[in-house]
C-alpha cells in the first residue's frame, strides 16, 4: 500500500492548488478524482468554460449592435456557428485541465482516477472502472466540490429543466428560456443565451437581483441587462415546474399573491449549490458534517478530525474558485507547520456579465446593519474618455470609507474590464489603506482605472474632478 504526507480528494481549484503546494513544501502528495479528468467544477463545468461562451456571446452581440458604431460595416448577415462555438468552449476546457495534469506530473504529484471514500482517518479506498485501492495519508485534505442545489418540486431531467451544466453544452440555442434564481450562474448564462437571440425570463424570488451584492450594483446591472432585452421578475416564489414534450412551464406566485406562469422550451435552474460529500463515507473517519454535507471546520480548515482537512466549497463560505485555492494554499501551509492567514472580507467577488460587477468588502447594507458611520464616492464610468472611446458607459465604481479615520470598507464596481479593476481595490485594503491613499495614487490616462481614483476622491473629500 503507497503512503502519502497528503492525500488530497477532489481535483478542483481548491484540491489541486492544495496538492501543488504540498508538494511545493516537501510533502510527498497524491490527488484523487473521480473523474478523468482534472480540473473539477471551475474547469470543466464551472468558471472556465461560462466565459468561454460568455466572449464568444459577446463577440457576437459586437458584431450585430456595435460593430457600426464605429463605422465597421459587414456585407451580409452575421450568423452564429453555435455548434463551433460550444467545440471552442471545450477546446478552452481541454487545453485547461490538460495544463492541470502538467503540472501534477512537474510537482511529482502522484493522481488516481477513482471515486475516493474513507475506510479510516488515515485510509482512503479507491474504487474505479479497473478495481479497488487503498492508500494512506498522515493527512488528508477534502476538496469534494459542490453539486447544484434545486428545489423539491423539480425534476431536472438535464434536458430541458436543466443546470448550468447542461446549460454549457445546450445542442440548440433555445427559444425562450425560463431561469429560476437572479444570481451569478443565472445572470451570466442568461446573458449568453440573450445574446444569442433567445428570450430569456429571469424569475428570482429576492426583490433584487444578485441579492447578496451591493444594492447599487443590482440596479444597475439589471437596467444595462434590461436594455439587452431580458426579462426580470422579482419577489416571484416558484412553486412549481413541469415539461410537456419539449415545452417548459414554470408557475410561480407575485408579491401580490397572484399566480403567474411562463411557458418555455428550457427552464434553467440556479437556485444555489451545495457541498458534495456523497459517497465519501465521512463516518468511517469520524468527520462531522452538517445535514447539507457541509464540512465543519476551524480557523484551520482542520474537521473535527485533527488529521483531516477541508477546503473550497464543500466548508463555509463563498463558493468561489479563488477561495477555494487560498484554503487549499493555506492547509499545506498548516500542515508543513506554517501560521498562513486568509482575509475573508478580502475575498473579491465578480460577475462576468457585461457590464461586468465587482465587489470586495462590505456593501452599504452591511455597513448601515452594522451601524459603522461611512463616507461615500462614486463616479458613473460614462464621464471616463476611455469609456467613451470603447463605448462601455455603463456602470459606476463606488467607494466606502470609514467616516473618521478614511480606511476603505467596501469597493463595488459595474462596468467594463472591473473583474480586473477589483483587484486594485483588493490590493489597496490588504494595506489598510484610505480612500486618500489611492486618490493620491497616478492612475494612467486614458484607463477604466480611473474611476477608482476619481471614486476615492469623492469619498475623500467630495472633490472627484470630472463631474
Ligand atoms: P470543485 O471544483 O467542485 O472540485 C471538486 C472535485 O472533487 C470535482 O472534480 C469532483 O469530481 C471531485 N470529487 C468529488 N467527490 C469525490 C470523491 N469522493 N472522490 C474523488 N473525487 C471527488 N467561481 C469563481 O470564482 N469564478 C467564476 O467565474 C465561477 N464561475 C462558475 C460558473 C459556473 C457555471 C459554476 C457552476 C461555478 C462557477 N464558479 C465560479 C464556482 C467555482 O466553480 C467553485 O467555487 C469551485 O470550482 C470550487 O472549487 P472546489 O475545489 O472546492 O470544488
Ligand atoms: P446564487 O446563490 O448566486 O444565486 C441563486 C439565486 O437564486 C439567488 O438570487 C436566490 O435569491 C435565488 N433563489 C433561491 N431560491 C429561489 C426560488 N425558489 N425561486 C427563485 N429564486 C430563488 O447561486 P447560483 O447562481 O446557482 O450559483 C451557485 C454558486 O456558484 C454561487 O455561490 C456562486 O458563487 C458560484 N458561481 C460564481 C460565479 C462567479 O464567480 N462569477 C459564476 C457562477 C457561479
Amino acid at each position: 500500500m503507497s503512503t502519502y504526507d497528503v492525500v488530497v480528494i477532489g481535483s478542483g481549484p481548491g484540491g489541486y492548488v492544495a496538492a501543488i503546494r504540498c508538494a511545493q513544501l516537501g510533502m510527498k502528495t497524491a490527488i484523487i478524482e473521480k473523474y478523468n479528468i482534472l480540473g473539477g467544477t471551475c474547469l470543466n463545468v464551472g468558471c472556465i468554460p461560462s466565459k468561454a461562451l460568455l466572449d464568444s456571446s459577446h463577440h457576437y452581440e459586437h458584431a450585430v449592435k456595435h460593430f457600426a458604431d464605429h463605422g465597421i460595416e459587414i456585407p451580409g448577415e452575421v450568423k452564429i456557428n453555435f455548434k463551433k462555438m460550444i467545440e471552442r468552449k471545450q477546446g478552452v476546457v481541454d487545453m485547461t485541465t490538460k495544463g492541470i495534469e502538467f503540472l501534477m506530473t512537474k510537482n511529482k504529484i502522484d493522481v488516481f482516477n477513482g471515486f475516493g471514500s474513507f475506510k479510516d482517518a488515515t485510509h482512503v479506498v479507491i474504487t474505479s472502472e479497473t478495481g479497488e485501492e487503498t492508500i494512506e495519508g498522515k493527512h488528508i485534505i477534502i476538496a469534494t466540490g459542490s453539486k447544484p442545489s434545486t428545489l423539491p418540486f423539480i425534476t431536472l431531467d438535464k434536458e430541458r429543466v436543466i443546470t448550468s451544466t447542461e446549460a454549457l453544452k445546450l445542442p440548440e440555442i433555445p427559444k425562450h428560456m425560463v431561469v429560476i434564481g437572479g444570481g451569478v450562474i443565472g445572470l451570466e448564462l442568461g446573458q449568453v443565451y440573450r445574446r444569442l437571440g433567445a428570450e430569456v425570463s429571469v424569475v428570482e424570488y429576492m426583490d433584487r437581483i444578485i441579492p447578496t451584492m451591493d444594492g447599487a450594483q443590482s440596479k444597475e446591472l439589471m437596467k444595462a441587462m434590461k436594455k439587452q432585452g431580458v426579462k426580470f421578475f422579482l419577489s416571484h416564489k416558484v412553486s412549481d415546474v413541469t415539461r410537456k414534450g419539449d415545452e417548459v412551464t414554470v408557475t410561480a406566485t407575485d408579491k401580490k399573491d397572484k399566480e403567474v406562469t411562463f411557458t418555455g422550451d428550457y427552464c434553467l435552474v440556479c437556485v444555489g449549490r451545495r457541498p458534495y460529500t456523497d459517497g465519501l463515507n465521512l463516518e468511517n473517519a469520524g468527520v462531522k458534517a452538517t445535514e447539507r454535507g457541509m464540512i465543519d471546520v476551524n480557523n484551520h480548515l482542520q474537521s473535527n478530525v485533527a488529521n483531516i482537512y477541508a477546503i473550497g466549497d464543500v466548508i463555509r463560505g463563498a463558493m468561489l474558485a479563488h477561495k477555494a485555492s487560498e484554503e487549499g494554499t493555506l492547509v499545506a501551509e498548516v500542515i508543513a507547520g506554517q501560521k498562513p492567514h486568509i482575509d475573508y472580507n478580502l475575498i473579491p467577488g465578480v460577475v462576468y456579465t457585461w457590464p461586468e460587477v465587482a465587489s470586495v468588502g462590505k456593501t452599504e447594507e452591511q455597513l448601515k446593519e452594522a451601524g459603522v458611520a461611512y463616507k461615500a464616492g462614486q463616479f458613473p464610468m460614462r464621464a471616463l474618455g476611455r469609456s467613451r472611446a470603447s463605448g462601455d458607459i455603463d456602470g459606476f465604481v463606488k467607494i466606502l470609507s470609514d467616516k473618521t479615520t478614511d480606511e476603505v470598507l467596501g469597493v463595488h464596481m459595474v462596468g467594463a474590464r472591473v473583474a480586473d479593476l477589483i483587484a486594485e481595490a483588493v490590493t489597496a485594503m490588504e494595506f489598510r489603506a484610505s480612500a486618500e491613499d489611492i486618490a493620491r495614487m497616478s492612475h494612467a490616462h486614458p484607463t477604466y482605472a480611473e474611476a477608482v481614483k476619481e471614486a476615492a476622491l469623492a469619498a475623500t473629500d467630495d472633490r472627484a474632478l470630472h463631474i
